[in-house]
């Protein structure tokens, strides 16, 4: 088989921020990289979950929403996909990203999506967990913008 294109790039060089990953037809996938690989921090499982819950609920339900076509954590607890219609401009994923993450962070309440009919494993959630993700990264999209959306190379 050969390798996926995400698996070519060096994660040795990569740092928090976003980038674009892959271009599929009208696709883009995007890269939010919250933490940098392999340096011993990562997503903790229970806050990864409750921040995918919130980040979807948010995308889902922003101005762009029929341009999202997926929301979805890493494996590697590094960070998340983004998928969107190349009708969303890089700097307008920008702005939704940033919007998205603030609500996030200051997210009060029910988590979305969390009671058992509708929830895989509803009891792994951790909601001050996520919110504090969702802060920690909102300062790294302030030093995002088309120009740092290349992977390193
Ligand atoms: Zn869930």
């Amino acid at each position: 088989m050969k390798k996926i294109a995400s698996f070519t790039i060096n994660h040795d060089l990569l740092t928090p921020g976003l980038y674009i990953s892959r271009i599929d037809g009208d696709c883009v996938t995007w890269d939010l990289r919250m933490k940098t690989p392999n340096a011993g921090d990562y997503l903790e499982q229970k806050a990864l979950h409750t921040l995918e819950h919130l980040l979807a609920t948010r995308l889902r339900n922003s101005s762009r929403s029929d341009e999202v076509v997926y929301v979805g954590p890493m494996g590697c607890r590094t960070g998340f996909y983004v998928v969107v219609r190349d009708s969303v401009s890089p700097a307008d994923l920008t702005g939704l990203l940033r919007e998205a993450f603030a609500w996030a962070a200051a997210f009060e309440g029910e988590i979305p999506g969390a009671t058992r009919p509708e929830c895989g494993n509803y009891l792994e959630h951790d909601l001050s967990g996520a919110k504090a993700e969702a802060a920690a990264y909102l300062e790294v999209l302030k030093h995002c913008d088309e120009s740092t959306a290349k992977y390193p190379e």
